[in-house]
């Protein structure tokens, strides 16, 4: 038995802590770790059975986390098993965790019927975002019928976490019209679901009307499926009861056209898009001579000397100089 053997066994038994372990070995971006990434990978793909996932998305606020831990005790409460999963879009950029390391879902990190992967550790080259979508296969592997992903709306990452969901659920606060104009209309297109949030205290009216407001605009504008809005208090737990019956009846009714796991198909193309890329980046991020070559043509690029093709090419053309 190889040490990836042993681990996807555990993984599949559902120990927890090899799930930690696997997830740690699948997001590590050392060379000597992505033969046995690789290895488990294969073992546990096979036997992954897909669950359903959600994608959680809004700003800062707007109460994801509450509301995850509300749906997730709504979920445990069905006989499902939940998985919370965060992909923190802060870049290298922003420096600090957009998702935060307060205290997160308090009610289900105490249930042991939960697993809750906090946000990766960012500024890995790469980023360990990337390795998302084989993390939901190892909670799937591990038995996860019910996973969330997490994520903040800021417009690039729920594209991302868009490409390896089920369903995208919004979370959105009244008032939030400006919030809306200023988001990517991809956002607000991308959404399966909408949950206006803390419809609590003297807010109930407010909320209701911007929800009815939401549907009335969309009615027109979105051609094709229109997202269900519902209005919900995560804090209070009201509205969880129909938010969870909506999803899950979303989820049904995909599965039974088809739509899951064509939508799944599509999503696979892109991964392998995508990986292409990563790999083909991974060449140049493990040679010193490249990463040099490499920060020198984005030098000359940024500073305007040399069009961007120009210099992609000549560092493909040293790589292959290299080889
Ligand atoms: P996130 O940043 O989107 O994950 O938001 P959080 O879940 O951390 O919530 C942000 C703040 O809003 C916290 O102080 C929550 O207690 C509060 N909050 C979340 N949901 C509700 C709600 O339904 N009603 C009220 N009144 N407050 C809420």
């Amino acid at each position: 038995m190889t040490f990836a053997s042993n681990l996807a066994h555990a993984v599949h038994g559902g120990d927890r802590r090899a799930l930690s372990k696997a997830i740690t070995l699948v997001e590590s971006t050392r060379p000597e770790d992505r033969e046995s990434a690789r290895e488990l990978m294969s073992l546990l793909m096979p036997v992954a059975q897909p669950g359903f996932r959600i994608g959680v998305t809004g700003v800062p606020g707007a109460g994801k986390s509450t509301l995850i831990d509300s749906l997730g005790r709504r979920a445990l409460a069905d006989g499902r098993r939940v998985a919370v999963l965060a992909v923190d879009p802060s870049s290298r950029e922003s420096g600090g965790s957009l998702l935060g390391d307060k205290t997160r879902m308090t009610h289900l990190a105490r249930d042991g019927a939960a697993f809750i992967r906090p946000s990766p550790t960012r500024g890995v080259l790469g980023g360990t975002a990337g390795r998302t979508r084989e993390v939901l296969l190892l909670c799937e592997a591990a038995g996860y019928d019910f996973l969330f992903v997490e994520t903040v709306g800021v417009g690039q990452s729920e594209e991302r976490v868009a490409s390896m969901v089920d369903c995208v659920l919004l979370v959105l606060l009244a008032g939030a019209g400006d919030e809306l104009s200023s988001m990517k209309r991809g956002v607000l297109e991308a959404a399966d679901v909408i949950a206006f949030n803390k419809a609590d205290g003297d807010r109930i009216a407010a909320v209701e009307c911007d929800a009815s407001a939401l549907r009335s605009s969309l009615g027109i504008s979105r051609a094709g499926r229109m997202p269900e809005i519902l209005v919900v208090s995560a804090l209070e737990n009201t509205g969880i009861d129909s938010l969870w019956a909506t999803l899950t009846a979303y989820h049904a009714e995909r599965q039974a056209a088809g739509a899951l796991s064509a939508r799944r198909a599509s999503q696979r193309k892109a991964w392998f898009d995508a990986a292409v890329d990563d790999a083909l980046r991974g060449l140049f991020a493990n040679d010193p001579e490249l990463i040099r070559a490499f920060a020198a043509a984005e030098q000359e690029v940024e500073s305007g000397r040399v069009a961007a093709p120009e210099a992609a090419e000549r560092l493909v053309a040293s790589l292959l100089a290299r080889r």
